[in-house]
């Protein structure tokens, strides 16, 4: 299971990031819900996982590019 911090970070690099549900309830959304995260993608089911099983993948990717970096 990935930390609220993780899923802003994937939501980040993420290519099928989709906000789009939260359009309608714009003016209700709170400060953090403004960020790109998986909590406010589409393709997060209320499981608390993708549908897309992309998180797992981009968590991944993300460990490895620090890999390279240190
Ligand atoms: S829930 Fe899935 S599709 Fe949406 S941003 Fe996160 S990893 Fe990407």
């Amino acid at each position: 299971m990935a930390s609220k911090e993780q899923l802003r970070k994937v939501a980040l690099y993420c290519n099928e990031y989709d906000p789009s549900r939260n359009e309608l309830i714009d003016s209700a959304r709170t400060y953090e819900d403004k960020y790109e995260n998986c909590v406010n993608c589409n393709h997060y089911n209320k499981e608390g996982r993708c549908t897309l099983n992309l998180i797992d993948p981009i968590l991944s990717s993300m460990a490895m590019d620090l890999n390279l970096k240190s």
